[in-house]
């Protein structure tokens, strides 16, 4: 008997299904094998965003949990893949030198900040006009080849199939059946892709495009990533990666003309060199952002064997190793899910469907 059929293997539904077999589940991961959010993501995590330097919820809980959740994977699969590596954040005004420096006094920011430096200082050839601040506890995740990894272990424990599940063919009467399994529940994990589910898609997702591209460079930079309104993450002594646009308009997948001269023509701004770099990959998904900008946990109101786990939007690195573990306690020991993230908020939206 199969416990859980996990539908979508991006890291959401990957550290689920994780979370699940270390537990002792039996688990099945169903996947169409599509370049998806996951693979496409840079895997940022970075603490302290947005022009006044707010610090994202609950970042005190959802750091510790997901820096164990990768090391315990590191260890299991021989090989890194959350890279800590500190982030310089270059100011583009002076009120956002102004609003850093109040941040530096509150000893809640203290453990996620290192020195801030007025105009004048530079970082190699980089324009600086404004000053710059060291963030601390940032890094990025290798998502893809977690996933890759991921992906051989449930093959390997007969837990992954390859399929593109129409949703027609999910049985809910008189036991939940999809093909030969049968399974005791359901879990969705498809991404933005979840706008299309029959049961789920009255929630109120807002997906966002994202694109990113990867350059070859011959500049000297720095061994830390870069913060300038987009972000840089040095790959190695000679590619960077750079990203990511915001755009709720067009949902597809497609590269854009456009995208990508507004990721150069900001990189120009801090390095007319590297805006001249090679360009070697140009990659586009969707975030499965959430209009409220907190996850969707928990079961269907009218079918509890269906249940969903979503809406990570822009931060799924940081968030989804302690949501993995926070469903699992709920779907394992009936522990109640947080308010916050538990879809009950939106289940008048569900009732219908
Ligand atoms: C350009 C870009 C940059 C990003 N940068 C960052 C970043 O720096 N840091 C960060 O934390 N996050 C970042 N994100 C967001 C991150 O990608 C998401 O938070 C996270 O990957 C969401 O994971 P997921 O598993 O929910 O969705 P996905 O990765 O999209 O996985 C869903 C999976 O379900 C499968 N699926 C869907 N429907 C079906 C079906 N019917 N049958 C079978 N399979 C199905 C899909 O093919 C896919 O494999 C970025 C996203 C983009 C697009």
């Amino acid at each position: 008997m199969i416990d859980y059929l996990i539908i979508g293997q991006g890291l959401a539904g990957s550290l689920l299904a994780w979370e699940l077999i270390q537990r002792g589940c039996k688990v099945v991961v169903v996947d169409n094998g599509r370049e998806n959010a996951s693979q496409v993501a840079a895997g940022l995590i970075n603490p302290i965003t947005g022009m006044r330097f707010v610090k994202s919820t609950d970042v005190d809980t959802l750091l510790p949990a997901a820096k164990h959740r990768y090391s315990q994977l590191a260890d299991f699969f021989q090989q890194a893949f959350y890279i800590e590596k500190p982030m310089l954040r270059i100011f583009r005004s002076e009120s956002e030198f102004t609003n850093a420096g109040k941040r530096l006094n509150n000893p809640d920011y203290r453990p996620y900040l290192g020195d801030i430096r007025p105009l004048g200082d530079g970082i190699g050839h980089l324009a600086t006009p404004f000053g710059f601040l060291e963030q601390r506890q940032t890094g990025y995740l290798l998502t893809r080849s977690l996933l890759s990894c991921l992906k051989a272990y449930f093959i390997a424990n007969d837990s992954y199939r390859q399929a593109d599940i129409d949703y027609r063919d999910i049985r809910l009467q008189p036991s939940l059946r999809w093909q030969d399994i049968a399974p005791r529940r359901i879990i969705f994990c498809e991404g933005y892709r979840a706008t299309q589910n029959p049961w789920f898609c009255g929630l109120p997702f807002q997906p966002v495009k994202g694109e990113i591209l990867t350059l070859e460079h011959q500049a000297e930079l720095a061994d830390k990533i870069l913060n300038y309104g987009n972000w840089l993450i040095p790959l190695n002594d000679h590619q960077i990666r750079i990203g990511a646009t915001f755009d709720r308009e067009s949902l597809d997948t497609r590269i854009t003309e456009q995208g990508k001269i507004d990721l150069l023509n900001a990189l120009s701004q801090i390095s007319p060199t590297l805006s001249h770099a090679t360009l070697i990959n140009h990659q586009a998904n969707i975030r499965p952002c959430t209009q409220d900008r907190q996850p969707f946990i928990g079961s269907h109101p009218r079918h509890k064997q269906l249940a969903i786990f979503n809406g990570f939007g822009a931060k799924g690195s940081l968030q989804i190793p302690w949501h993995s573990r926070h469903f699992a306690d709920a779907l394992l020991n009936g522990t109640p899910l947080s308010k916050t993230c538990n879809i009950e908020r939106h289940y008048e939206r569900l009732c219908h469907h």
